[in-house]
């Protein structure tokens, strides 16, 4: 372990919101330091083409996107540790955080961990990310125009995602393991009633079977009633099964909601805690796009600075 470190500012994750505070608050001379955690770049680097981000009319590779984010930051006065923060302590001022090799106390911290999507953890099924399995419909929909797919999951998500992309695909099927939705009332109605989606009730996917690209060409699914099993043609297979905010180290410690999402302030980023603030995917159960998480992340940022300013006055 070195010596302690001492800033202004540290930054816990690298993703859309992690770096957009990191370039604010490093060109406010506030020097930050900026842990990127065991996914550097976050949720967009398992991601390929991104077409929806603003500024790159051709598109932009995810990963591609997040080095040019990480270079923005790092033109400026930013310190980096590809490290992943274990332990904190917000009971006093600094605030103190550790990962395995450093102990750096910091008078503001800005949380930007991030959340990740739930997958349905079925042997083989990571080599089809990005050929056929996706969990985001409004970054990919667009490159399954005229498919046919299956949305997993009776939630919001599942139902936002499955309606979303009946606007591009042949054939939407929505295939949840009960016989009734969990998503809210309205949102429910919304797919009940569409004219084109399908569901299959009590239903699971249990298989994936690839073509010779490797890429998606079917499923199997399974009759959670009768066990009864049949293949059924897809090119695409969207994750509607939740996310899972990155939160575990600040459990007992910042004010969360039943699913673990950090809770802000409304209209800024401020947690429980002064001088602790929270942005991006990890307290938005909402909109979850590298758009709003660089939004927020720039308001941390400010918050982060403003607040620092109004300790020393
Ligand atoms: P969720 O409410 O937890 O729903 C997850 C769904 O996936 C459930 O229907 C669940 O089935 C199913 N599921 C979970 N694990 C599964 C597995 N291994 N295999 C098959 N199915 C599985 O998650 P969410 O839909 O992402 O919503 C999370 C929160 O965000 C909610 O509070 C929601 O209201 C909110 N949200 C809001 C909006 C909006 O307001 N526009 C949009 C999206 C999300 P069971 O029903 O059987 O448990």
């Amino acid at each position: 372990m070195s010596d302690i470190e001492k800033t202004k500012v540290a930054i816990i994750g690298s993703g859309p919101a992690g770096w957009t505070a990191a370039i604010y608050t490093a060109r406010a001379n506030l020097s930050p330091i900026i842990f990127e955690g065991l996914q550097p770049g976050g949720q967009l680097t398992i991601t390929t083409e991104v077409e929806n981000y603003p500024g790159f009319p051709e598109g932009v590779q995810g990963p591609d996107l997040m080095m040019q984010f990480k270079a923005q930051a790092m033109r400026f006065e930013t310190v980096c540790y590809s490290e992943n923060i274990v332990k904190v302590d917000f009971s006093s001022r600094p605030f103190k955080i550790w990962s395995d090799n450093r102990e750096v106390h910091t008078d503001s911290i800005i949380i930007a961990t991030g959340a990740t999507a739930r997958y349905l953890g079925l042997p083989g099924e990571e080599a089809y990310y990005n050929k056929g399995i996706s969990a985001c419909a409004t970054c990919d929909g667009f490159f399954f125009r005229g498919k046919d797919v299956v949305v997993i999951g009776g939630g919001d998500s599942a139902v936002e995602e499955a309606t979303f992309l009946t606007r591009f695909c042949n054939e939407v099927t929505l295939i949840h393991r009960r016989d009734e939705l969990r998503a809210s009332k309205i949102m429910a109605k919304r797919a009940l009633e569409h004219e084109t989606l399908k569901i299959r009730w009590n239903s699971s996917v249990v298989g994936y079977h690839g073509d010779d690209n490797g890429v998606i060409r079917a499923v199997t699914l399974k009759d959670t009633v009768t066990g009864e099993e049949v293949e059924k043609e897809v090119q695409g297979v969207f994750m509607g099964i939740g996310h899972k905010p990155n939160t575990e180290i600040f459990q007992g410690l910042l004010d969360m909601d039943e699913a673990g999402y950090l809770i802000t302030q409304d209209n800024n980023t401020y947690t429980n805690i002064d001088g602790v603030f929270a942005c991006g995917d990890v307290q938005d159960t909402v909109y979850r796009q590298a758009i709003t998480a660089s939004g927020t992340g720039c308001m941390a940022a400010i918050d982060a600075e403003r607040w620092l300013e109004s300790q020393e006055s």
